[in-house]
């Protein structure tokens, strides 16, 4: 096997058989499952066939991706089947050790993924030598070279966010972290100026209309610099903007979306509670309908959890309850805009002049900070009727839908701060010596370099191409590249702070923001199981 296109047909034997392993295990999984009714009897095998279709389509992604960008990206071809060997490997043992949960046979799996050719591919591809020689390349270049985009728009996207998240962002994101500070007005007005919050705003409604990818190049760059004070500000708006395009009514959307996209209005979302999380639709907060002052509208009374930069917003995006029958759940839940009063500081308390009072405190958090999340107390906080988004009762449908594009976006986040904690684990094997020598020279730290390399590029082409496909009604592959991505964040900010040694566990090294900032991306937006069980094997299985 060698780096080139012949590597690639190579890795497609491999590619072919883990797609047919994934389809025959899958339409075994339905069977057990009752079409994934009987999931939660299943969940631990459920789990695992989301994670084996997850890591196959980031195969397929990566592959076709190496085979265009073969030509502009050196390494593409390289990491491309190194990762699908590692898929494929990875498969075998699963299916080693639980065939007949699987429900597949011995001779399928073995024509599948044990042809000899594709053995010897997975034993080629995962030769020490070969990772090692990609991680020399990593050295050498400082991390990776730009993945290819087919479009100048996009490259100039990438670029002039670059510029932007180096010069302005990276070098105020320490000192944000340690401080545990608000992200600083100088950055959200600039990002305003550049139109970063109208990305996904249709040029009708006052934004840039440039789509998806647009999105997830500008979140890359921008986490890259910092999650919480940069690259997470921008998934705020979209998961309202994409609430409000798929249920609000045109008034709502030309009164809100120029707003939004002008940055006139920060956001935030907030559906968690300080009893309920992933099981969304049991939200209990009340939202009953009044009148004040002859002005219709509902006063919201009850408590919220983990809202995400509620300080600094203008407004938030709740899930409330309207029905108060608990037996309609998810039918029962409605949408809000809920406009408040901007403040700077870890607390607040927002009172109304008729008495509606709406209080934030911050929970202290190891990483993430600069946006800061609050646990809310509502206490008949009015909001007139012409922010209901859509129609009581839609309220789910519209956030699940919000929720789908912000876990695209958070692959992109994933990616930015993967590629961020690369780039630091390669200086810094450059720059420190031990035993006589730059670390880097060190096999093992070369080895290492070339794994993180490999898994950064499969979870941002999956994430790339979740983003190009995205539609209104896609929920599974915005999924899969925020389970793939974060858990590829995790590893690889371990990995980075591990090459600092003591230095990575010194705050004032940015690889140790780096880490507890990852901590919390498979956390959000879904819990990892709950992403993995309840969307990703939910769609699949069904
Ligand atoms: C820093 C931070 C910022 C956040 N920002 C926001 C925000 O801006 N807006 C917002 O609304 N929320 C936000 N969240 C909340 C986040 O979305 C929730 O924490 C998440 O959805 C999980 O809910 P939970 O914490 O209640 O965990 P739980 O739902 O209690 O789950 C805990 C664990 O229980 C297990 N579990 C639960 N149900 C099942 C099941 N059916 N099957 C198997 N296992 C199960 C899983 O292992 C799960 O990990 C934020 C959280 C953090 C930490």
């Amino acid at each position: 096997m060698s780096g080139s296109k012949e590597g690639l047909k190579e890795a497609t034997a491999a590619r072919e058989g883990l797609r047919r392993i994934v389809d025959e295990a899958l339409a075994r999984g339905r069977d057990i499952t009752e079409r994934g009714e009987a999931i939660d009897e299943h969940q631990v095998h459920s789990e695992r066939l989301a994670y084996i279709a997850t890591e196959t389509a980031a195969v397929e992604a990566l592959l076709d991706y190496a085979a265009v960008g073969a030509a502009h990206d050196p390494l593409a071809v390289e990491e491309a089947i190194v990762f699908t060997a590692m898929v494929a490997a990875r498969a075998q043992a699963q299916l080693g050790e639980h065939l007949e949960r699987f429900g597949l046979s011995a001779p399928l799996v073995a024509d599948a993924l044990g042809r000899p050719e594709i053995e010897r591919f997975v034993r080629a591809g995962l030769a020490d030598e070969r990772i090692e020689a990609l991680g020399a390349q990593v050295l050498e270049r400082g991390g990776t070279p730009d993945s290819y985009l087919e479009h100048d728009e996009e490259r100039m996207t990438r670029e002039t966010v670059r510029s932007f998240a180096r010069a302005e962002v990276a070098p105020l994101a320490q000192r944000i972290h340690l401080e545990d500070d608000l992200v600083p007005e100088a950055i959200i007005a600039k990002m305003a100026e550049l139109g970063f919050f109208g990305l996904a705003v249709p040029e009708e409604y006052g934004g840039q209309g440039m789509g998806n990818l647009a999105m997830i190049l500008t979140t890359e760059e921008l986490s890259a610099a910092s999650l919480a004070a940069a690259g997470s500000l921008i998934t705020r708006p979209e998961i309202l903007t994409k609430a409000l395009l798929a249920g609000g009514t045109e008034e709502q959307k030309r009164g809100w979306l120029p707003r939004i996209s002008s940055g006139e209005i920060m956001v935030a979302i907030s559906v968690t509670e300080p009893d309920v999380g992933s099981d969304v639709a049991s939200v209990k907060i009340r939202a009953e309908k009044g009148e004040l002052g002859g002005r219709p509208g509902y006063f919201i009374t009850g408590a919220k959890a983990w809202c995400t930069f509620a300080g600094r917003a203008n407004v938030i995006a709740m899930l409330t309850r309207t029905d108060p029958d608990p037996a309609k759940a998810a039918k029962g839940l409605s949408l809000f805009i809920v406009p408040k009063d901007p403040f700077p500081g870890h607390e607040f308390v927002m009172r109304q002049p008729e008495g509606g009072v709406l209080e934030g405190k911050a929970d202290r958090t190891p990483g993430y900070r600069g946006m800061h999340s609050y646990t809310l107390q509502l206490d008949r906080y009015f909001v007139p009727g012409e922010n209901l988004v859509g129609q009581e009762g839609r309220g789910f449908y519209l956030q699940m839908g919000g929720f789908a594009a912000g876990r695209l976006q958070t692959g992109g986040r994933a990616t930015g701060l993967s590629q961020a904690a690369l780039e630091t684990a390669a200086a810094y094997s450059r720059e420190r010596s031990q035993f006589g020598q730059p670390i880097g020279s060190y096999q093992l730290t070369r080895y290492k370099l070339g794994r993180m390399a490999v898994e950064i590029a499969a979870a941002r082409q999956l994430t790339y191409r979740a983003a190009r496909g995205f539609e209104e009604s896609s929920s599974l592959e915005p999924a899969m590249a925020k389970l793939f991505a974060c858990d590829v964040a995790v590893r690889t900010t371990q990995e980075a702070q591990l090459l600092h040694g003591g230095w990575g566990f010194a705050e004032e090294f940015p690889v140790c923001r780096y880490v507890v900032d990852a901590l919390v991306l498979p956390i959000f937006e879904g819990v990892k199981p709950i992403l993995e069980l309840k969307v990703i094997a939910r769609t699949l299985l069904r």
